[in-house]
């Protein structure tokens, strides 16, 4: 049975009630979490302030960047023992699980490196005047976090808001969150004080709701649901604090005539099948140059065909999704588009062997997909491709950006002008050109606009972020 994580110590929930623990990979019940509620969230942000107020407070920049490198190497030794737990929390391929403590274990140590990097400034002011730029933590931040990367975004989110000083109370999902649990004990045995991280489990309308409305937090990171991160933006502003929101994508994959076609396919198939498609940085539409649709369509339709779902063990191109909701909504996505009379081209498999209460899907390639069907629209977050031809630069560009969602973009075309020319004209925050990088890429600022969010994490630049800017005038006279 899992506990909270208050002030440097195990804590059972105020309520006594749990929710069950679920591999997705088989639909068992594994273990217990506690679900939290207002009073826990009383206490972990109580903790956190307390923490602000005492050692963590008093903690040079130095010694914080060493607490979360010593975080890292302590990953890293753990780190089969926390993938074999992401990968039966989430239900990802081993080697997918592998992958994010690797880039979890990455995040503490690029973040510990940076901590006493981030300076102020000294400004020309008139004279008799000193004017200096303080940078500080904004105090308590609070992170809610989904479960489709729980380590990465772990490492993404909370590290550099410790980084810069700041206090964390995370509510990670419900539908994974034993790495995050893990890494308060790793936080711990590596000298974070007690208090600077907290880490408190339950429904997100319970205790995430009372997190957002906590008249102590100073700061909100939301990274999940369009839907969602609404409901956290405005309780935000109920509060005027800062809120980032990390949210969906419908990101294009542009391939033109000229691409490196052999290059290009294996980047394709990735980009939509890792995570089982559960990546909001997915490349979930395919737009290729109608002078070559035919033949290369065929070619992915081959690679597609081969693809399938398995267990973590199996380690094959996807796992199943995290549970039986996302299961009936995926498959509800692909019955919908039969139905709607849109080509099925290929399906992958369901691997032979896997456990029948598991939320397993084959990856599915819908061809000639309208430019309005909700396939080409909406954020499906399964392992769903929809393919949609274009005419030219121009109207590539106009499709890439057609939806309302803008977090990234990959551009397949040997030109250099056009590489260029494209990559300025997408609406969105990453732009890949003849590479595509969902998942990972921890030095790399990340984030969207329109409605995949604002803000920016991961890179230097998540540690503005997480920092207030203090202006301090000084008269001094003469
Ligand atoms: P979700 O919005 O359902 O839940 C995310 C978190 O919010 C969970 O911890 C949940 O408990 C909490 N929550 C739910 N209701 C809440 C409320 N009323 N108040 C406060 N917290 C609440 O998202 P999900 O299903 O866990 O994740 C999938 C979504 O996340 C997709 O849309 C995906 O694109 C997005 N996502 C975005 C990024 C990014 O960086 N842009 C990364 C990963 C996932």
């Amino acid at each position: 049975m899992k506990q909270h994580f208050i002030a440097g110590e195990w804590t059972p929930g105020a309520s006594g009630e749990t929710l069950p623990v679920l591999d997705p990979s088989t639909g068992e019940v594994f273990d217990q979490l506690q679900r939290g509620n207002a009073a826990d969230i009383d206490r972990a942000v109580a903790a956190a302030r307390a923490a602000l107020e005492g050692d963590w407070g008093r903690m040079t920049a130095v010694d914080r960047g060493r607490v979360l490198s010593r975080m890292s190497l302590i990953m890293l030794s753990r780190s089969e023992e926390l993938a074999l737990l992401e990968a039966r929390d989430t239900g990802k391929p081993m080697s997918q699980a592998r992958n994010d403590i690797q880039v979890a274990a990455r995040y503490c140590e690029f973040y510990g490196g940076a901590a006493d990097k981030v300076h102020g400034q000294a400004i020309p002011y008139m004279e008799d005047f000193h004017v200096v730029v303080l940078r500080e933590p904004y105090g308590v931040t609070a992170h809610i976090l989904p479960w489709n990367y729980p380590a990465q975004m772990f490492g993404r989110s909370v590290v550099p808001a410790l980084a810069m000083g700041n206090a964390a109370v995370l509510k990670p999902s419900e539908d994974a969150c034993l790495s995050a649990l893990a890494f308060c004990d790793i936080a711990k045995e590596a000298g974070l004080p007690a208090g600077a991280l907290n880490v408190v489990t339950g429904l997100g309308e319970e205790a995430g709701s009372a997190l957002t409305a906590h008249t102590g937090i100073d700061f909100v990171t939301f990274t999940g649901s369009p839907e969602v991160g609404t409901i956290v933006q405005k309780a935000a502003a109920e509060r005027h604090i800062k809120c980032v929101l990390e949210l969906g994508g419908k990101s294009p994959q542009i391939v033109f005539e000229d691409a490196d076609l052999d290059r290009a396919l294996g980047f394709i198939l990735k980009a939509i099948t890792q995570n089982g498609g559960q990546t909001c940085s997915a490349g979930s539409r395919l737009l290729v140059q109608a002078s070559i649709y035919d033949s290369f369509v065929a070619r992915v339709v081959e690679r597609f065909k081969e693809s399938a779902a398995g267990t973590p063990a199996m380690d094959r191109d996807c796992g199943p999704l995290i549970n039986a909701a996302q299961k009936q909504r995926v498959e509800g996505f692909i019955r919908r588009a039969v139905e709607s009379g849109l080509p099925l081209l290929a399906q992958g498999q369901v691997a032979s062997g896997v456990p029948a209460g598991g939320y397993y899907v084959a990856p599915a390639l819908f061809g000639n997909v309208p430019r309005d069907h909700e396939l080409a629209c909406n954020e499906v977050f399964g392992p769903v491709l929809a393919i949609i031809p274009f005419t030219d630069e121009d109207d590539a560009i106009k499709l890439a950006n057609a939806t309302e969602f803008g977090l990234l973009a990959g551009i397949w075309t040997r030109d250099g002008g056009r590489q260029t020319r494209v990559a300025k004209r997408m609406r969105c925050g990453q732009v890949y050109i003849n590479c595509y990088g969902a998942g990972g890429g921890v030095e790399l600022p990340f984030g969207g606009v329109k409605k995949s969010g604002h803000g920016r994490e991961k890179g230097f630049m998540a540690l503005e972020e997480f920092c207030t800017v203090k202006t301090v005038v000084q008269y001094h006279g003469r």
